[in-house]
């Protein structure tokens, strides 16, 4: 029948239901479609990707930041500690040397005051002593009253009075003496160790002196200097108690004053350690200093600061290169795992605009069930679909039936017949009536007067079967579609149903009568104007007595 038919929702019944209360442009903008790319929002994909990569660039970057300061500080202390080391180790080498000049001075002195009379032999000794050791640039010879007897190399000097200061204290002191650096009469900066002579009798001859010309190649330089700049930048000088610099790996500064007040406040702390030197170029020095204690010199051992930093960004940046891949691999499978995870969001999402544009696919697109929230999403979406068709349903089903008999109501006739007419199928209705209705009302009450309405509908559908179909018009009005019957099969029926209903026993104990007009449809264009022809003889059968069936003609 024709009411079941509904339920399966025949096109032409459906009307549009809005569900959710927006116009059609609200939804096409809610689906993202009517501006730009970015009203419909940022892909989930796109905002994990980002995300991680930021996470992950800034996990690096902060990494590597605390990597490198981490690294230049263990750096900067490290070379502290190390250039103290070497400073202490120059010290050490340096003092020795001393020691072992003034030990080979001394054992040469002995042996000149121990063979007096042999001058030429002790002159070859000297020379011997000179050149075999090296310790020293000159050797000479002065004698109690500051006169230069012998020199090697011979500086021309034999005979004259030697009366520097230095000389002179070496002379009076009778003792073995190690100068300070100065500048001699010959314009030489230089060191003079010297070792007093006396006879065996006890008698004082002067002095044996050794020179070390500062400023040219010397044993002391080439046992301190061997390494002058290393690779780091790292370097070391040498300053004396007057604040002069008695070894440079720069020549031209050996001799010259410190200018730099951070250096001689270093050798004013008199004993070895550490310092950051902020000398006077602007530059930032990590220095270790120990002292000769035989000359009370100052080794300086220092490193740029700035060495040691690019050091450290150096050995940083190598470690943020081999990272790197790690970063590389971390993000893509950040990226795949993301995509994994919006696809599925992705599809269901098109689904659900699909749906609402009512081009949705059968069944809800496989979006596999390895994640839990997109399997409880999909589960959702069917549940919701499913609410949504049910809801879909029975307002389609309120709008196509009356409530009260359940038969399909006159819109539903309307747009029914108007199909028929179009499809030219062959077919008649019937306006049906029941007649003195109103007194039934006022008889029984209105409430029995509905209950003998839910009955005629159900006698109706009950003699009205395959398919034709029974509607109620409005009020005690029903009508009839009778598919595929001519004017006499139809007018057979309606005599049919009356007399069935005549019979039928009925809410109230007054028996029920109805009047029918049948009209074939013969060409008419409109549902209107067929149904008029079907109302007229419905009224002449009322006219006629009630209780009949009129064709109309
Ligand atoms: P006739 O034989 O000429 O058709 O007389 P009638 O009394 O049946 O016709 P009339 O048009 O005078 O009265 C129809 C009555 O039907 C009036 C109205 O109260 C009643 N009616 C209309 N719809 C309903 C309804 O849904 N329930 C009930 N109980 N009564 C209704
Ligand atoms: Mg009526
Ligand atoms: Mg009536």
């Amino acid at each position: 029948m024709l009411g079941e038919k509904m339920g399966d929702y025949i096109p032409i019944y459906k009307v549009r239901v809005k569900t959710d209360g927006c116009s059609a442009a609200e939804e096409k903008e809610i689906m993202g479609k009517k501006s730009g790319r970015w009203t419909q929002g940022i892909k989930l994909s796109t905002v994990v990707g980002l995300l991680s990569a930021f996470i992950l660039l800034s996990s690096a970057i902060m990494g590597s930041l605390v990597n490198y300061l981490n690294g230049r500080d263990a750096l900067a202390a490290q070379t502290l500690r190390l250039n103290q080391y070497h400073a202490g180790e120059l010290a050490r080498i340096g003092g020795t040397a001393i020691r072992n000049m003034q030990n080979s001075l001394q054992e040469t002195a002995d042996y000149a005051t121990d063979n007096p009379a042999a001058p030429e032999m002790n002159r070859r000794k000297l020379e011997y002593f000179r050149k075999s050791n090296g310790f020293f640039n000159s050797l000479i010879v002065i004698d109690e009253k500051a006169i230069l007897t012998y020199n090697t190399p011979d500086l021309g000097l034999t005979g004259q009075k030697i009366d520097t200061p230095q000389i002179v204290k070496a002379l009076s002191l009778k003792k073995p003496y190690l100068s300070s650096p100065y500048i001699a009469p010959t314009g030489r900066y230089l060191v003079t160790v010297s070792q007093p002579l006396f006879a065996r009798d006890g008698s004082y001859h002067g002095i044996l002196a050794g020179s070390i010309y500062l400023e040219e190649e010397n044993r002391l330089g080439e046992i301190l200097g061997t390494q002058s700049e290393k690779e780091d930048g790292s370097y070391f000088y040498v300053i004396d108690k007057e604040g002069e610099y008695v070894y440079h790996p720069d020549e031209r500064k050996i001799g010259e004053l410190v200018s730099d007040e951070a250096i001689r406040e270093l050798y004013a702390q008199g004993q070895s350690g550490t310092e950051q030197i902020h000398a006077k170029n602007d530059k930032l020095y990590l220095a270790g200093y120990a002292f000769i204690p035989q000359t009370e010199w100052c080794v300086v051992f220092q490193t740029p600061y700035a060495n040691v930093v690019d050091f450290a960004k150096q050995a940083t940046f190598q470690s943020s290169l081999y990272m790197l891949p790690a970063v590389i691999v971390v993000l893509l499978l950040t990226l795949f795992v993301s995509r994994k995870l919006s696809m599925p969001l992705h599809t269901l999402a098109r689904y659900i605009e699909s749906l609402a544009n009512r081009r949705a696919p059968d069944v809800v697109p496989d979006v596999g069930d390895w994640n839990y929230e997109t399997k409880m999403l999909k589960k959702a979406i069917l549940l919701a679909e499913q609410k949504s068709r049910e809801a879909e349903n029975d307002l389609l089903r309120e709008a196509n039936h009356d409530h009260l008999t359940g038969l399909l109501n006159r819109r539903t006739l309307e747009s029914l017949t108007e199909e028929r007419i179009q499809q030219e199928d062959k077919f008649s209705v019937v306006f049906l009536d029941i007649d003195h209705f109103k007194s039934i009302n006022d008889t029984y009450g209105h409430q029995k007067g509905d209950e003998v309405l839910r009955e005629m509908g159900r006698i109706l559908t009950e003699q009205v079967g395959g398919d034709h179909s029974c509607f109620r018009y409005g009020g005690e009005e029903f009508v009839l579609l009778l598919s595929d019957l001519g004017e006499e099969e139809a007018l057979e029926l309606a005599e049919h149903i009356r007399t069935t209903v005549e019979s039928c026993p009925m809410p109230v104990s007054k028996r029920i009568t109805i009047s029918l007009g049948v009209a074939f449809h013969k060409g008419e264009p409109t549902p209107a104007k067929l149904f008029r022809k079907a109302d007229f003889a419905l009224y002449q059968a009322k006219e006629t007595g009630r209780n009949r069936s009129v064709l109309a003609v």
